[in-house]
């Protein structure tokens, strides 16, 4: 594969070669904007290429998950399941990669060390760990939200003997659990599918549960040829569709009323309609799921109702039994998770009930017994939202640090600026949709935003755009009061940076949904940019 070499200069420096990376190039292409791409991988993807567990599904549909710029990508591309597996995923980043010719101005196997802004000259110096130099009017940080991955410290971790990863840095070549004693650390997305995957060949399977998860049935199943080219004939009415939802997902049909608004016979069968359809379906149902607890104790009784139908040995069904509240943390959804502890080769460990001791090179000791095991997986989550950024040093007007900026407050005006970082967007940043909503949804927004205003500054002769400090904060403000009127807050999650030790427990995200996000952001347009200094 041939790599970008480095010129001094660019107009734009965009960091992250994943779905907003390769947008963003693409449209600064079109502008007439030179601009090159710097990613650590060694392909296009970003997590998609780099995450690699086995069983590694993206549980947002294949036909929605996908970028909707151009028709002639998106008529030809073919998904061949309802949800893709990551190589699929991976194999279609790649091929839009070849369509666009994007290659040649990325360069791979490169990691951005450091950003320094010269108010002098109004320009952005990028050095790499490899020690070039780049400068650029404009940076455009794609670098995701999800992609910095946080290691327990567990009493004697560190002597295990056996084979222990961390989902986000799987090795490559370790795809089979044929004849391993596997124990799987956290039940997020990652542990949820990964068990499920472990389950089918491990010689035996211990789950670790901290919070017991509640985890919804994605109905995955096989794409046909006929239910695609119907979506095909119609792409672009199915993708506004997706834009007119707080989730940017559509679903075949969604009740959009309060959970209290049913009979209990009623609530049932629109439950079970919901649990059949797969996917968040059951959460985006009712329109009042982020906000009515003892409504969500209605979902959460009926997945509880789920569990019990589903596992037979009454005291492992105790174990995987959630019972904390509902819809607070990011919905694990997986195909037939239940099912797996009715294996003989699989259990679970409830940490509340039966807490680790210490972990010995050759297993696992609660205060219950010893669990053997030679593969220890770390599905222990990530620094979400501002995490990804901490490994660059990014230094803005007088040398202000953004890291450090970014810990005392996370978030950046619409998701997208730091005060004292002219000239630098953050894709899908902290305070906005983001990982609330449909990533590639959330991405192609955020990039039309920006490509849009590097339009607008060319134009009208403008070199150095900031967010006003006092608009800054107020989006902040408003980001919290949003997720505080709803269950978000009620538990500790990386939605929150609750997960992470030493951070503040603040809201991430803008939780109002994409199409309120939308009008906001066509407002500032349409307002001259307002909450930006433009000179
Ligand atoms: P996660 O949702 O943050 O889950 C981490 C798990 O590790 C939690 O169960 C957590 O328990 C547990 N944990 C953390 N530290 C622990 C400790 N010291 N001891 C015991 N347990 C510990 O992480 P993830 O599963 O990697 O998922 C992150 C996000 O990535 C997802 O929410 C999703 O947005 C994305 N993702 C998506 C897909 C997909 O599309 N299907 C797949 C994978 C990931 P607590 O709950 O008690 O904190």
């Amino acid at each position: 594969m041939s790599l970008a070499s480095l010129k001094d200069h660019y107009d734009l420096v965009i960091v992250g070669a994943g779905f907003a990376g390769m947008y963003q190039l693409h449209k600064a292409r079109a502008l007439g904007l030179d601009a090159v791409v710097i990613d650590a991988n060694a392909e296009v993807g970003g997590c998609w290429y780099s995450t690699r567990y086995p069983g590694l599904r993206c549980d947002v549909e294949s036909i929605l998950y996908s970028y909707s710029f151009d028709e002639a990508i998106q008529q030809e591309w073919v998904w061949k399941d309802r949800f893709s597996l990551q190589e699929d995923i991976a194999a279609y980043c790649a091929f839009v990669a070849d369509r666009l010719d994007l290659r040649r101005d990325i360069r791979f196997n490169t990691r951005v060390a450091s950003l320094d802004w010269d108010e002098k000259s109004r320009q952005w110096q990028t050095r790499t760990h490899d020690g070039d130099t780049v400068r650029s009017r404009f940076v455009v940080l794609a670098t995701g939200a999800l992609s910095v991955p946080i290691l327990p410290s567990i009493e004697g971790i560190d002597d295990f003997a056996g084979q222990m990863f961390h989902t986000a840095r799987w090795p490559a070549e370790v795809q089979s659990f044929e004849g391993r004693d596997v124990a799987i650390i956290g039940t997020g997305s990652s542990g949820a599918q990964i068990a499920i995957e472990a389950a089918r060949t491990a010689r035996s399977l211990t789950v670790v549960q901290r919070t017991v998860p509640y985890v919804l049935e994605l109905q995955n199943r096989a794409l046909g040829e006929g239910e695609l080219s119907e979506i095909k004939r119609n792409y672009k009415g199915v993708r506004r569709r997706a834009m007119a939802e707080g989730a940017g997902m559509v679903f075949s049909r969604l009740s959009r009323r309060s959970i209290d608004d049913f009979t209990p016979e009623e609530l049932e069968a629109e439950m079970e309609r919901a649990w059949q359809e797969g996917t968040s379906c059951l959460s985006q149902t009712f329109t009042d799921t982020m906000t009515n607890r003892a409504g969500n104790d209605k979902i959460a009784d009926f997945i509880r109702r789920k569990v019990a139908a589903s596992v037979a040995d009454p005291a492992k069904r105790g174990r995987v039994t959630p019972t904390t509240r509902y819809g607070a943390k990011r919905l694990v959804i997986a195909n037939n998770y239940y099912d797996i502890f009715n294996r003989e080769n699989v259990d679970a460990i409830a940490l509340g009930e039966t807490p680790i001791v210490r972990i010995r090179p050759d297993g696992i000791e609660t205060t219950e017994r010893f669990y053997p095991v030679d593969t220890l997986i770390l599905a222990t989550g990530y620094d979400a939202g501002t995490g990804p950024l901490k490994h660059i040093h990014c230094h803005g007007v007088g040398g202000q640090d953004l890291n450090a900026a970014l810990a005392a407050k996370p978030s950046a005006y619409l998701g997208l600026m730091s005060k004292g970082f002219p000239n630098l967007f953050i894709v899908t940043g902290p305070g906005s949709p983001s990982v609330l909503a449909n990533c590639v949804v959330a991405i192609e927004q955020h990039v039309d935003f920006i490509s849009e205003c590097l339009d607008y500054m060319r134009a009208h002769a403008v070199t150095r755009i900031e967010p006003d400090a006092d608009d800054q904060e107020a989006w902040f403000e408003r980001c919290n009061e949003i997720a505080a009127g709803t269950v978000l807050m009620d538990i500790d999650t990386w939605y929150n940076g609750a997960n992470v030790e030493g951070k503040p427990k603040a809201f991430m995200f803008f939780a109002g949904g994409l199409p309120a996000y939308e009008q906001k952001l066509c407002q500032v347009v349409n307002d001259g940019y307002r909450g930006f200094e433009l000179a």
